[in-house]
């Protein structure tokens, strides 16, 4: 819009007025924005010198940088300009003569001629060249941020971050969910992570906590009427860090009430397909909807990665009387590998051993070579010769395998069979990040446990608030980890993008899912009373989601670390290159905030 704005003041200006006439305008377009059409005019550039080549004692050829591109300027050879010195240029547009044109550049017909210079600004030599194609290390990168962001693919990640904010918000807007901010400054809640503390200097000993998601917050909105919630919502989770994950992050935080969770669903799909639209200009293909349990079965994973189909199938039936003992177990599944009969014998070998790792007793593995002439397969494998011909066909019927693909069988308990298979399809046949088209996803139904802790207590998969299955009430006592929630996540090619649920509404249910996870009743009073508390004064039933800002801008970018699309990130030890912090308060803040730190 900037480059419009300027534009417009061209028109004015610099079409009708001699140069230097107004003085209060220092630009009258932006760097990547003059054309052929632009031939005649005199204009002012103002830009950091990208580079610079001598052409001869008294000429030079500038390339001024903005955001926006660069344009070429010929300059008096005795002009002083280094890289990345601030200049403003005044010239003249003039086509580039014949065969030296750039068609690189959209710029590339044009130069500027007769130039006036002024340095705004100098500056010393970079620490690595603003250059998309140098690969520079990222400490450095981070420690010189404010030249790292002067890169195209910098400036182009942070515009599109810019662009997807806006169309999430104005997707919200539209859809009638109305913007509420909550604090930063907030107290503990039991939602999994480990949370930060910010001491209370006029409150000694006592401590506020940043908020991991605005969940409590948001759930006392809708007890206080609020009806459609969002927030462009910042989270901190003191958890280690990732290529996808950081300390702080930002969320599109949503919260409403009187809905069920297709509502919701709706409400969240519409704002991200709205916001792919903006990033890269097509919408996502049909949302499909899947349960957690199918997931699992179909693509072991509860974050499936659409792009590619390799589904797992099961093989219970086909092994249901083996007498293979490597094939008797709880579960058998079976992922065929599209011409995976020419992976080499050490490749095989390095995936049984990888299914080991992940946790299986071990990786049967069948190359199907041909078929005989009676249409029976001709398979590969140390387990060949053990198989009854049933089974041998029943292999091959079942996964569709054709001659020359390649197939694994794992036979374990349900939950290994599907994990284990789920990783080697990933590992097999996972399109790099920006191929493959952009393949959204809800999962539903998630159970309400994820499994047992070390005192074979309950632990939440989602968060405590979050309401388990109406027919499944029943089962939290007998069977917990049978019970199924009111819980969906939203994903994108294999990437979670963010959770919600249906909450309980009800204090006591929301007491009876403290008591299983084994939060006592004065515990619950304690850390949550003023939750449990709202739920006495009237609370509609409501349900919501949280979007992740950056990996959804990364994959839209294809960019496949977040750092990459957030300004000013911490490294991977979660320290700040540029600023330094973590950094040790001065004795005095520490005597003011009543603390003492202890030597390590
Ligand atoms: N607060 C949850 C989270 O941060 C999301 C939600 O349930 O709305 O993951």
């Amino acid at each position: 819009m900037a480059a419009k704005r300027i534009a417009r003041l061209n028109e004015r200006t610099a079409d009708t007025a001699p140069p230097g006439s107004s003085a209060t305008q220092m630009r009258t377009h932006m760097c990547g924005e003059l054309r052929e059409g632009d031939v005649g005019k005199r204009v002012r550039l103002c830009g950091w010198v990208a580079t610079r080549r001598e052409h001869g004692e008294h000429l030079a050829f500038v390339d001024l940088r903005d955001h926006s591109g660069v344009t070429q300027c010929v300059v008096g050879g005795s002009v002083e300009a280094r890289s990345e010195w601030v200049l403003q240029v005044e010239g003249t547009v003039r086509r580039r003569p014949a065969g030296n044109e750039n068609p690189e550049l959209p710029t590339g017909d044009v130069e500027l001629a007769d130039c006036n210079v002024e340095v705004l600004a100098r500056a010393e030599p970079p620490p690595f060249a603003v250059d998309d194609r140098v690969e520079s290390d990222e400490s450095v990168r981070l420690r010189y941020r404010y030249v790292d962001l002067r890169r195209p693919r910098m400036q182009g990640n942070l515009r599109l971050r810019s662009r997807v904010l806006t169309a999430l918000r104005e997707a919200m807007l539209r859809q009638g969910f109305c913007e509420v901010e909550t604090p930063l400054l907030w107290t503990p809640t039991p939602e999994g992570a480990r949370e930060f503390a910010v001491p209370a200097r006029l409150h000694r000993g006592e401590f506020y906590v940043l908020p991991q998601s605005p969940q409590i917050a948001k759930q006392l909105l809708m007890v206080g009427g609020v009806d459609r919630y969002f927030q462009m919502a910042r989270c901190l989770r003191d958890e280690d860090l990732r290529a996808d994950r950081q300390f702080e992050f930002t969320q599109l935080d949503v919260e409403a009430s009187f809905v069920s969770a297709s509502d919701v669903r709706e409400a969240v799909t519409e704002a991200v397909v709205e916001a792919t639209e903006a990033a890269v200009g097509e919408r996502p293909g049909e949302v499909k909807s899947i349960s957690w349990q199918e997931a699992m079965d179909r693509y072991g994973v509860d974050k499936p990665d659409m792009r590619f189909e390799m589904e797992l199938v099961d093989l219970g039936e086909v092994f249901a009387g083996t007498e293979v003992r490597a094939m008797a177990a709880q579960c058998v599944k079976g992922l065929r590998v599209p011409a995976g009969a020419q992976l080499s014998r050490n490749r095989v070998d390095a995936l049984a051993e990888r299914a080991k790792q992940l946790g299986a007793k071990g990786l049967a593995s069948f190359k199907v070579a041909g078929t005989r002439s009676g249409g029976e397969p001709v398979l590969e494998s140390a387990l060949e010769k053990f198989l009854s011909a049933t089974e041998r066909a029943g292999l091959v019927s079942a996964t569709g395998a054709v001659p020359g693909d390649l197939i694994l069988v794992v036979a374990d308990s349900w939950r290994t069979a599907c994990e284990v298979l789920g990783q080697l399809r990933l590992e097999l046949g996972r399109p790099p990040v920006g191929t493959g088209g952009r393949r959204l996803c809800w999962v539903t139904d998630f159970p309400l446990f994820e499994g047992l802790d070390d005192e074979g207590v309950p632990i939440a998969a989602h968060h405590p608030f979050t309401m388990p299955h109406r027919e499944d009430l029943d089962l939290l006592d007998s069977d917990p980890l049978a019970v199924r929630s009111e819980a969906y996540d939203l994903v994108l090619n294999g990437w979670e993008l963010g959770s919600g649920s249906i909450r309980i509404h009800r204090e006591d249910i929301q007491r009876k899912v403290f008591d299983v996870l084994g939060i006592s009743p004065e515990d619950a009073e304690a850390r949550f009373g003023f939750l449990l508390g709202a739920l006495r004064y009237g609370a509609p039933p409501h349900g919501g989601f949280a979007v992740g800002v950056d990996r959804l801008v990364a994959l839209l970018a294809g960019e496949e670390n977040i750092r990459e699309v957030i300004a000013f990130p911490k490294t991977q030890s979660g320290t700040d290159p540029l600023t330094g912090a973590p950094k040790p308060l001065s004795a005095q803040s520490l005597r003011e905030l009543g603390l003492r730190v202890e030597a390590r």
